[in-house]
């Protein structure tokens, strides 16, 4: 297979879901949760859930970069726009995620916050190059995919001496979010879900590798798929997690052979190991603070750690209360059990982080008219 569209053929994939089909034992039910919002959007996309038979349910996980960030986070990165007059960069789905006190970076820009949005971070790099008298800070967003970007431009930035430009580092990391899925006590008491295995994430694993998740099969005795991004690809995953759980057993299998090695991009972790250390404690939109689930800008650095450079502090700040955001990132909820979902809260006018990001699973399912299938079924 060399091409995208054969990883979208229509009668490989009705194959595909026979045999699921067919191995899915009748009286058992299959809860598997895709962690990444890439595979959240693939499935909604491609109608895959609507290709499974009614026992196996997809569950969706909190790996949407966007989604997880916390309101405080934002509300900070406002501050450094509004407060102390930086020029703040980001990407372009952090700019809608709502913040405290009804605004967002993109309202905060109206009332005259200097935020751009970029591409890369090698924008934000070039913006503080072009502007030496002013104080360019780069939002730093995503999980393990994102964060090697990152670190090469504060090393580009430390090698030219940009005595301008720092980061606020908001990277977070995909296995202490599992760990926290499957037994932190604060997420058992926001409410969780029995799972019987992950789909693995595509892009990330190619930074991580497969190995990290083997602790999880190990220890928590649940299946790993680690999967790409076509229909096809998360079809074969849910055969493979399918076969697993019949045959009672726990591994790491890697259906994204063309990607994602056992020992992943050995360069990029060195990379990122030289920028970043873990962060003792980290707020997650619905799964609370998690311990060691982030990365912070190691002191060899600190002059390019915007949370150092404007002293700032973190103050935590509450959801909508009619937003199901949280729930959703826990798998506990649905996009379609939220009372805002498709009326007051559209892509367009999001209330919740999950409506912004095409990875956000209320955003996916309402762009690809997965609520109106429903509804017609109904
Ligand atoms: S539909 Fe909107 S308000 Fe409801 S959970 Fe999703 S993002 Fe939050």
């Amino acid at each position: 297979m060399k091409y995208v569209d054969e990883f979208r053929d229509a009668a490989l994939a009705q194959g595909i879901a026979r045999a699921i089909a067919a191995e899915a034992r009748p009286g058992r039910r299959y809860n598997f949760m895709e962690f990444c919002g890439g595979h959240t959007h693939a499935i909604s996309r491609y109608g895959v859930a609507d290709l499974l038979p009614e026992n196996v349910r997809m569950i969706h996980g909190p790996g949407c970069p966007v989604c997880v960030l916390p309101i405080g986070r934002i509300d900070q990165a406002i501050q450094l726009a509004l407060r102390h007059g930086a020029i703040l960069c980001t990407y372009a789905d952090t700019l809608r995620v709502p913040a405290s006190g009804g605004l967002s970076l993109m309202r905060a820009r109206a009332r005259g916050g200097d935020i751009r949005m970029v591409y890369a971070v090698s924008d934000a790099l070039a913006i503080a190059r072009a502007h030496p008298h002013k104080e360019v800070v780069f939002f730093a967003i995503g999980f393990e995919t994102t964060t090697p970007p990152t670190a090469v431009a504060i090393r580009q930035a430390c090698a030219e001496g940009l005595a301008n430009f720092s980061v606020l580092c908001c990277h977070v990391l995909t296995p202490p979010a599992i760990m926290s899925i499957l037994e932190s006590p604060e997420v058992r008491e926001l409410g969780s879900v029995p799972l019987d295995g992950f789909i693995g994430p595509a892009h990330v694993s190619t930074v991580i590798g497969s190995r990290p998740y083997e602790f999880f099969a190990e220890e928590y005795r649940k299946p790993v798929v680690i999967a790409g991004f076509e229909p096809l690809d998360v079809m074969q995953a849910i055969l493979m997690l399918v076969r697993q759980v019949n045959a009672g057993v726990a591994r790491v299998e890697n259906e994204f052979t063309r990607a994602v090695t056992r020992e992943g991009n050995a360069k990029a972790q060195a990379l990122v190991a030289e920028v970043f250390e873990l962060r003792k404690r980290f707020e997650w939109r619905g799964l609370g603070e998690v311990p060691y689930s982030a990365l912070q800008i190691r002191a060899e650095y600190a002059a390019f750690d915007a949370e150092r450079r404007f002293d700032l502090d973190y103050t935590a700040a509450p959801d909508n209360k009619a937003c199901e955001c949280g729930a959703i990132l826990r798998g506990v909820k649905r996009p379609l059990d939220c009372k805002l979902f498709g009326t007051a809260c559209t892509p367009e006018t999001p209330m919740g982080a999950c409506m912004v990001s095409s990875e956000g699973a209320c955003a996916a399912h309402y762009t690809y008219g997965r609520h109106k299938d429903i509804e017609v079924v109904a």
